[in-house]
């Protein structure tokens, strides 16, 4: 039987691309020193609107989620109706303080590529303990929002730059 975690979500080739550069900028994190995260804010036609990997340690701030930021820069530039028409595309499923963000713009849906769940085995197989904040899923936190992942296809890369980014600490 397949569980709801192992469901494949079927992508055209466009939401694949954007999918593929979260993946991208997760690994420029990464170069620049930052946790591997990266995330895109499409517009209702499919165009990438704006984009930002982390940045919590270049940034020197714990909060410098993409996700969180991509949320501000709805707020900033995008009307209410543009927002709920909008998807993010993230590496990673947001975490608590995002999905709020998130919600609280009014923002639409969300596709990541791995899920908290995974995020926490990976950590847990290198021995590394709990964050600080509770990895919740994202219908806990904003349950009117529609959210489809992890992607199996690309899930793996997203897992080895975990790793990468573990061996170089
Ligand atoms: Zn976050």
């Amino acid at each position: 039987m397949q569980s709801a975690s192992s469901k494949s979500w079927s992508f055209d080739e466009t939401e694949l691309a954007h999918l593929r550069r979260c993946v991208a900028l997760a690994a420029e994190a990464i170069d620049a020193g930052d946790e591997p995260f990266g995330s895109v804010l499409v517009s209702a036609d499919g165009t990438a609107l704006a984009e930002d990997r982390n940045r919590d340690n270049t940034g020197a701030d714990q909060t410098l989620h993409p996700e969180f930021q991509l949320a501000r820069w709805a707020a900033a530039h995008l009307t209410l109706a543009e927002r709920a028409a909008a998807t993010v595309f993230t590496s990673g499923e947001h975490c608590p303080m995002c999905s709020a963000a998130h919600a609280w713009v009014g923002l639409g849906r969300i596709v990541y590529v791995a899920s908290s769940t995974q995020l926490v085995t990976w950590l847990s197989e290198l021995g590394l303990g709990p964050a600080p904040v509770n990895p919740l899923p994202i219908q806990q936190i904003a349950p009117g929002i529609r959210v489809e992942g992890p992607i199996p296809q690309l899930t793996e890369e997203i897992h080895a730059l975990h790793l990468l980014y573990r061996s170089k600490l």
